[in-house]
């Protein structure tokens, strides 16, 4: 049997909340998910047309964003990837 190291420890890193699990509904799909296994999503609008950029006060711009749960499947779906939840670290170590 080959020995192969994986560049990361293999735990459930679920312990600091344990006990009290809130529910999320799922921005996506309506489910109900527990907020740990999801994953965080600023949905709104960006402006980069720099005519508006200059109209528009900047304040403006941070009230269309919107914190938006997304639970791991409609995330794998919507390809919506956040460090530390994927295994992308192996494939950066391998060169
Ligand atoms: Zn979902």
């Amino acid at each position: 049997m080959p020995i192969s190291q994986a560049p990361y420890t293999r735990k459930y890193a679920h312990t600091a909340s344990r006990g009290h699990e809130s529910l999320v509904t799922c921005g996506y799909c309506g489910r109900q998910v527990p907020r740990y296994k999801t994953f965080i999503k600023f949905r709104g609008f960006r402006i980069t047309d720099p005519t508006i950029l200059q109209q528009v006060d900047r304040n403006d711009i941070h009230m269309g964003r919107q914190k938006m749960y997304v639970c791991p499947s409609c995330a794998r779906f919507h390809k919506i990837v956040q460090r530390g939840k994927t295994v992308q670290k192996k494939h950066q170590a391998r060169r």
